[in-house]
């Protein structure tokens, strides 16, 4: 068995990663104390790093962190790396992004989620790195109560509804994080166990 600290204050992040790990022997924990990194990397997976290695300076034990967000093609990918401070409220955050791209008609709409995902061992070594990413498009309003941040207006054409209409067991096998963690899992059974 191991059990991996996770890098991240963000419970919906949690809840996800333990529903998408369905090995019993991988046991997941969240990061005591004070876990701040400051989350100043150019890209996905420097953030992640910073936020493994943080986590690992603090427990001293394998850590796991996960660095997400969403890029809008017709917004030159932004909100990026700062989708998590691009407005106040996560509300606003959706009216802003919805009223940046009002004149963007549908076609043109397409966006990614990713998810940087970065294990350190207890030095802060980085020992594996996976990204995992879901293409869709920017909804023209939000729909949905399921999920969490962007997931109302993040509308998947394969299934005709945003990721916040899916049931969270589907989300959990399509999304960003689902892709890097999946991969991620493999590599620890493989490598740690
Ligand atoms: P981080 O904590 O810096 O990784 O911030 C990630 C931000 O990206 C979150 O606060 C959300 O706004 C957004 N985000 C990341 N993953 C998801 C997701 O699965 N659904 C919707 N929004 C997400």
């Amino acid at each position: 068995m191991i059990k991996i600290i996770l890098a991240t204050s963000n419970p919906h992040k949690t809840e996800e990663i333990d529903a998408i790990n369905k090995n019993p022997k991988i046991v997941f924990d969240i990061v005591q104390g004070d876990f701040n990194p400051v989350e100043d990397g150019k890209n996905f997976m420097e953030n992640a790093i910073i936020k493994a290695q943080e986590a690992s300076r603090i427990m001293k034990t394998y850590c796991l962190a996960d660095d997400s967000g969403l890029c809008v093609d017709a917004l030159e990918g932004r909100p990026g790396i700062h989708s998590a401070r691009y407005a106040d409220t996560q509300k606003q955050k959706i009216s802003k992004l919805l009223n940046e791209l009002k004149e963007v008609p549908f076609e043109k709409r397409t966006a990614h989620f990713t998810c940087a995902m970065v294990l350190t061992d207890g030095n802060g070594k980085i020992i594996h790195e996976e990204e995992g990413k879901v293409f869709g498009f920017i909804d023209c309003e939000a729909k949905g109560t399921n999920g969490f941040g962007y997931d109302p207006i993040f509308y998947l054409p394969e299934y005709n509804q945003t990721i916040a209409e899916l049931p969270e067991k589907i989300k959990n096998t399509i999304s960003h994080r689902a892709n890097a963690l999946i991969p991620m899992l493999k590599w620890i059974n493989e490598n740690l166990l």
